[in-house]
């Protein structure tokens, strides 16, 4: 027995640990590939309880835990070196839909959640762009998606949820029980707890959806029909690309509108008032527009690039230095392979929708996410890592704040500028709830002890 097992057999309900060397390997890796901190082994908790055991021993040896549901992290996030990993695939389960609302655990991926709902003519208010990651990992980071424009972050549709701090209580928090917990656990980077199961909220799913791409020659007039229908609201779904274009870069909004057919949305008044050069549609049911990504995926596995390290970039911009930070950034020689290998995501989010306090934004009613989405070839991706920084550095003295699904090296200092006036409300938390410091420290946020 070694001495992890050790500290993990001490209690007789304990699950076991794997230790097995795929096992450990596995857990060391995420969807960046670029940071490996083996665990000491990782545990597969079928209940709240097992969580709340492996929580407690933790505590009690000071050892560091990471929850892994679709194990999607960028840098190393969800990673537990010299610790345990909590894989929660056991806990996937996805309802009972009961009227507007549906329970899921943790570990269950949001595709399954969407196969769930949508018998029920229902679906989350928000998804993000891909249905492959996981539900703790998504309400951990918040969840930015097409929809935020209009219903803010997937954790904001949350109304309850099922946890085990990182002190081993096993509570149920809502706004109205336990509220400060509830706002610590969503969009709080699993500093405070682990999710166990969250009951979300429910809207009316369209059975088909219209997809429009509108093309724009510059970023001034891209930027300024993005302001224009962020705060119309007259598609359901709003996105937007920058790409490369023979002299520079063009730009394309993605907007959905949805309906229950037969006869689509009518083009007029969506495309009333835009300024685009070109535009084209096409009609796609609403499963199959959610799930997009799936296809990419299934490429993307078939030339080997997804297993290729991901060195992704997430900021948000205010806006109004949003064209020069996008300008500049893109002008970087660091960033010139988005031009080959990559996507670039420039799309609008309306302040007063992005509820969850622990989520970060800059100021001002218009923001924009900025998504460098970088593959690189295995071995090159160190400098696209400082080319990160560097764009982070030059964006954050321009108002900019991080959305922190990134491969982004971040200091302690760097975390607190980050939460601002938040970070008091956070670290409280993480004193009472997480008192040995055992969760998320793969985010890098606390000054080793
Ligand atoms: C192809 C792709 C597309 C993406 N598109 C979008 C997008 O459109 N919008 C967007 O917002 N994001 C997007 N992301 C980012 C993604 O939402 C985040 O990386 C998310 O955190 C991944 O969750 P996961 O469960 O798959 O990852 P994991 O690595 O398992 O978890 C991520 C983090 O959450 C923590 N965590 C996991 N489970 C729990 C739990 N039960 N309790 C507490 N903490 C937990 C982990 O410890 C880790 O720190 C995308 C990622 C990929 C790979």
């Amino acid at each position: 027995m070694t001495s992890s097992d050790r500290v993990f057999a001490a209690a007789g309900s304990m699950e076991p640990l794997d230790t097995r060397p795929a096992t450990l390997r596995a857990a060391a890796d995420d969807f960046g590939h670029l940071v490996h901190g083996p665990p000491l082994g990782v545990l597969r908790p079928g209940s709240a309880a097992g969580i709340r055991d492996a929580l407690v021993h933790a505590g009690r040896h000071g050892i560091p835990v990471a929850a892994r549901a679709g194990g999607h992290s960028l840098y190393g996030q969800g990673q537990a070196p010299g610790g345990i990993v909590l894989d929660l695939a056991g806990l996937a389960a996805v309802g009972p839909v009961t009227g507007d609302r549906v329970e899921v655990q943790a570990g269950a991926l949001w595709r399954d959640v969407l196969a769930a709902t949508l018998p029920h003519g229902l679906a989350p208010p928000v998804l993000t762009d891909y249905l492959g990651a996981g539900v703790g990992g998504v309400l951990s980071a918040g969840g930015l998606g097409g929809a935020s424009h209009r219903h803010g972050l997937v954790a904001d549709s949350v109304l309850e949820l099922e946890v085990v701090t990182g002190a081993g209580e096993h509570l149920v928090c809502a706004p109205d029980r336990h509220g400060s917990l509830f706002h610590a656990v969503l969009a709080g980077l699993g500093q405070v707890a682990v999710v166990v199961r969250a009951t979300l909220r429910l809207s009316p799913a369209p059975a088909l959806v219209r997809r429009y791409c509108l093309y724009y020659p510059d970023l001034e007039g891209y930027l300024a029909d993005q302001r224009l229908l962020a705060a119309d609201r007259r598609f359901d779904h709003l996105e937007g690309q920058v790409r490369p274009a023979p002299d520079g870069w063009a730009y394309m909004v993605e907007a959905v509108a949805g309906h229950r057919g037969p006869t689509p949305p009518d083009d007029g008044p969506l495309l009333d008032g835009l300024a685009f050069g070109s535009a084209e549609s096409e009609d796609l049911g609403y499963a199959e527009f959610a799930d997009r990504v799936a296809t990419d995926e299934e490429l993307l596995r078939s030339t080997g690039e997804w297993l290729h390290p991901h060195p992704w970039l997430n900021l948000l911009l205010p806006d109004d230095t949003a064209a020069s930070v996008v300008t500049a950034v893109l002008g970087d020689p660091g960033f010139r392979d988005l031009r080959e290998n990559g996507l670039v995501l420039l799309y609008p989010l309306l302040g007063r929708t992005l509820r969850a306090p622990l989520f970060r934004r800059p100021p001002g009613e218009v923001v924009h996410l900025l998504a460098l989405l970088r593959t690189a070839a295995p071995g090159t991706a160190g400098p696209m890592v400082a080319a990160n920084r560097r764009a982070y550095e030059f964006a954050r003295a321009r108002g900019a704040v991080a959305y922190p699904v990134n491969a982004l090296p971040m200091s302690p200092a760097d975390w607190r500028a980050h939460y601002g006036s938040r970070w008091k409300t956070l670290a409280g938390a993480k004193a009472v709830h997480d008192p040995h410091g055992v969760l998320g420290r793969g985010h890098g946020m606390w000054a080793p002890a």
